[in-house]
Parts: structure tokens; C-alpha cells; sequence
């Protein structure tokens, strides 16, 4: 069983237990985007376990009325074993969603998969356009001429800061400098898209921005934040009629998803540690 601590960054262990999450984030106006903890799959079978599992998850979404989708990574459903079987369980995945009217997000792992999940992701969309959308990584010194690729991609685009660490090399390692190629990335979105634009963050600054940027541009976008992180910030933007998503995470292998949190924030770990101690 999942401890309280850890509840408050994963919505249980059970498809059940995450689709009422997902029912009570719907009921303030959030909708969720589910993620089955699980990672590097070597193992085909493993792989295809879990790729059979967020079918099932589709299914199971497709008889609620839920405001929900799903979120896959590369290395989850086959790219540790080959780029191949990546792409035809991400296709299938994808496919199987649009015979429901729903929806497949792909989260970026580190710098060696970016090249297989954009070509993966630029194929599939334009099967399937609009049932999908790819996460890229503002933190990679790539990015702006991956975006300038993508712009006209019938696919949605969830543009974060990044959270794996890369050499500096291929990457800006400097806060200040990750923000601005946040920020300018950003900006190149909002004024090259009218639609399929989402901002990963729970950065302030950044969320003004995008709000700022839809009113001077109109363009279609979402705001994504994580579950347990400034989800009071998510209630108010959804009551002020933002579209926003909380990315929801569930599964059994909970406990190093629930580390890295309580790890990348000092706040996070004083709740940890408050819960422990019982004050
Ligand atoms: P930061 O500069 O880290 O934080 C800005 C401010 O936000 C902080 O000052 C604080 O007020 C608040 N804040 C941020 N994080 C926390 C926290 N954990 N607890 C409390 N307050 C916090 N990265 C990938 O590499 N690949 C992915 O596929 C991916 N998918 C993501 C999906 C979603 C929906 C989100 C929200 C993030 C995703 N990320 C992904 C992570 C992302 O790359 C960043 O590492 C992460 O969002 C932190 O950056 P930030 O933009 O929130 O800003």
C-alpha cells in the first residue's frame, strides 16, 4: 500500500484508485493525464505488458466520462529494446485511442531517445492527427530547431524545462539559461501555432507568460502541472477558465517516482519529513 506521504505525488497503486482520482481533479474543473509508473524495459515482454496495460487503461476511460488521457514513456513500452518496437506499440497505443476519441501523450527521457521519439512521434501524428502529443525539452540546445520541424505537426506539443541531467555539451546546465531558452521557446510556440500548445511547468513566471501570450496571439493551449506540485495554482487557473491538466502518475512501482519528487525540492522534503515526524 502506498503511504499517505507518497499519496500526495501518485494516485494510487490501482486503475480504480486512479480513475477517481481523476474524477475528483475533473470535479474542479482539472483534467488528469495517467502515467503507469515504469521505465527501461529491456525485456520485450515487460515492454508489452505495459503497453497492454494502458490499452486496457484506454478501454477502461473510454466507459466513464472522464477528462482523462494517458502518458507513455519511450523507454516503457519498448525503446531499451529496439526503436522498431517502440514505434509499433507507440502506433498501436495511439491508434487504439483514436477508436476511442482519445488521447496519447509521450513523455522525453534523456538526450540519446530524442531522435527516436521525434521521428516516431512525427510519423504517428500524421496518422493520427491530433490524438497525440510528444513532450520536448527546452533545457536541450536542439530544441529550437526541433520545434521549427514540429511546428506543422498535427500533434499536440508539451514543451517543459527538462529534468534530466546532460552534459553541457548538447545542453544548458545553468538555470538562468535553461529559463531563457524556456521562455524563448515559448514565445516561438505561441506565435508560430494556433493550436496544440501545452506548458509543462509550475513556474510562475512561465505560466504568466503563456497566459499573456494566448490573449496577444489566440492561440489553443494547455497549462500541465504535476500532481502534488502547486495544485492550489492549478485550481485557481482552471476557475479563471485555463485549460489545465495535472499529469497523475499510478502503479505499483511508485517508490522511486515518489524519491525524485521529495529529492528535487526542498519544500518537498520538509513535507516528507513532517509527515514522518507527525507534525
Ligand atoms: P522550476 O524552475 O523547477 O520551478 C519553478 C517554480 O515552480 C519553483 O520555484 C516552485 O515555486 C515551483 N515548483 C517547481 N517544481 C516544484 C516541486 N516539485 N515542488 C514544489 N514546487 C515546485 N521532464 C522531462 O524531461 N520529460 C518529460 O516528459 C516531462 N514531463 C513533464 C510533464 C509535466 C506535466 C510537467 C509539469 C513536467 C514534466 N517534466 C518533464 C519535468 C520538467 O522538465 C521540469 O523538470 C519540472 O517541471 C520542473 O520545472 P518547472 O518548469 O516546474 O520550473
Amino acid at each position: 500500500m502506498i503511504p499517505p506521504i507518497a499519496r500526495r505525488f501518485v494516485a494510487g497503486e490501482s486503475v480504480p484508485e486512479a480513475l477517481d482520482h481523476a474524477r475528483a481533479r475533473n470535479e474542479e474543473g482539472i483534467a488528469v493525464i495517467l502515467n503507469l509508473l515504469g521505465e527501461h524495459y529491456d525485456d520485450p515482454a515487460e515492454a508489452r505488458a505495459d503497453a497492454d496495460a494502458y490499452c486496457r487503461l484506454l478501454d477502461d476511460l473510454a466507459d466513464t466520462d472522464l477528462d482523462a488521457c494517458i502518458s507513455v514513456k519511450p523507454s516503457q513500452i519498448g525503446l531499451d529494446v529496439s526503436a522498431d518496437l517502440f514505434e509499433e506499440q507507440y502506433r498501436e497505443l495511439v491508434a487504439h485511442a483514436h477508436e476511442h476519441g482519445a488521447f496519447v501523450w509521450c513523455d522525453m527521457e534523456d538526450a540519446d531517445t530524442t531522435d527516436a521519439t521525434l521521428d516516431a512521434f512525427e510519423s504517428i501524428a500524421a496518422d493520427y492527427p491530433w490524438s497525440v502529443g510528444q513532450c520536448v525539452q527546452s533545457n536541450l540546445k536542439r530544441t529550437r530547431e526541433d520545434l521549427e520541424r514540429l511546428i506543422d505537426v498535427p500533434g499536440v506539443i508539451r514543451l517543459v524545462k527538462g529534468a534530466y541531467d546532460e552534459p553541457e555539451s548538447i545542453a544548458y546546465t545553468d538555470k538562468a539559461d535553461v529559463d531563457e531558452a524556456y521562455r524563448g521557446d515559448i514565445e516561438f510556440l505561441f506565435e508560430h501555432r494556433d493550436r496544440g500548445v501545452a506548458v509543462g511547468s509550475h513556474d510562475p513566471e512561465m505560466v504568466s507568460l503563456a497566459n499573456r501570450l494566448a490573449v496577444e496571439h489566440g492561440t489553443d493551449y494547455e497549462i500541465q502541472m504535476l500532481m502534488g506540485v502547486r495544485e492550489d495554482a492549478q485550481r485557481d487557473l482552471a476557475r479563471g477558465g485555463v485549460d489545465v491538466k495535472q499529469y497523475a502518475p499510478y502503479g505499483d512501482k511508485w517508490l522511486s517516482y515518489f524519491y525524485r519528487r521529495v529529492r528535487e525540492r526542498k519544500e518537498n522534503l520538509t513535507f516528507a519529513l513532517r509527515a514522518i515526524v507527525g507534525r
